[in-house]
């Protein structure tokens, strides 16, 4: 008669029952195997980009999301020396102290150091309020927040004597992004995108140490690992170019398991011979007049002139609500 049940999939290393079947992969495995492949793979991926030693200090972006706190777990998991850093951006209450508290109890938890640059405290206006502000991306927050990170990021691991900065970018992410630069054609973009850039000139050297993860795959590792993390995106990301081109891409991988691996390293492969080697070039950096941070504008960065503004516009509207009847 019809077969009224299906096989569970089977741990491909013990037999046990699979948490996970990676199709792309073409491998299933147990909660306890896939702990300790997970971060095998992370590894691997690190030694064959050449992105820290054991002995070099890595700074970790969290934002309190699977990704960067899957992340730091596996890097200090693996003996790694590590501190982590998290910048309070005072996104809808909720979300940024939610993202934060599960932050600092990740970092509790395991005895490590967790960097905290709350911008509304340290410079004077959240996100949110400097986009209205500034007037930067028409009120969208996301181009002064992009700003304002890797300003953040940058300068913390400089001035804390870090060898590398590391986010929690994973495949998903990544091929994303390629979707988007290959279809503008932005070679300047396609050029840059890699899984280590190379410290230069008052930048730290930046890495993505889950740049070939599934993003399924960071969700399950943190599951099985018991990880508390945020399960809401930023509200600010719905609508996004990257969702739209993430939906895209699941239908393919649907379809054709491995499609997305399968174009990240592809692109790898084809930059490494030299595909866009024409484009490449070094955007003429040199210290800002004011905070000594890199920048290739001229007299001061665009981080100092974005607060500068909003210091004025505060200025100004504090003088206006003084000269009102
Ligand atoms: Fe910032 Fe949210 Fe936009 Fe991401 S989606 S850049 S966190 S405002
Ligand atoms: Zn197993
Ligand atoms: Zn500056």
């Amino acid at each position: 008669g019809r077969r009224l049940w299906r096989c569970a999939v089977k741990c491909r290393k013990c037999g046990g029952t699979a948490v996970l079947n990676m199709r792309q992969h073409k491998l299933a495995l147990c909660g306890a195997h896939y702990l300790e492949w997970l971060p095998e793979q992370v590894e691997r991926f690190i030694e064959k980009y050449r992105m820290f030693t054991r002995q070099e200090k890595v700074l970790v972006a969290v934002s309190g999301g699977k990704d960067s706190l899957g992340l730091w777990d596996i890097l200090h998991g693996l003996g790694y020396r590590t501190e982590g850093l998290y910048i309070g951006l005072g996104i809808a209450q909720d979300y940024s102290d939610e993202s934060r508290r599960l932050s600092e109890q990740f970092a509790a938890e395991r005895g490590l150091t967790l960097h905290v640059v709350d911008i509304a405290q340290r410079f004077g206006a959240t996100i949110p309020e400097l986009a209205v502000i500034s007037n930067r991306g028409h009120g969208k927050p996301c181009s002064v927040c992009g700003l304002n990170k890797r300003y953040i990021m940058n300068r913390a691991a400089l001035e804390g004597g870090f060898d590398a900065l590391a986010t929690g970018h994973n495949l998903d992410d990544e091929v994303a992004v390629l979707m988007q630069n290959t279809f503008n054609w932005a070679g300047g973009y396609l050029a840059r995108q890699a899984p280590v850039l190379a410290a230069s000139s008052g930048l730290t050297r930046k890495v993505k140490p889950l740049c070939r993860i599934y993003e399924r795959e960071m969700t399950a590792y943190c599951l099985v690992r018991g990880i508390a993390y945020i399960y809401e995106e930023c509200p600010h990301a719905e609508g996004s170019t990257t969702i739209y081109y993430k939906e895209i891409l699941n239908k393919m991988e649907e379809d054709r398991p491995g499609a997305k691996l399968q174009f990240y390293l592809s692109f790898l492969q084809a930059k490494e011979q030299g595909l866009f080697a024409g484009v490449e070039h070094q955007a003429d950096l040199h210290p800002c007049q004011r905070c000594g941070q890199p920048t290739s504008a001229p007299g001061e960065c665009s981080f100092c002139r974005l607060w500068d503004k909003v210091q004025l516009v505060k200025r100004t509207v504090a003088a206006q609500a003084e000269a009102a009847p």
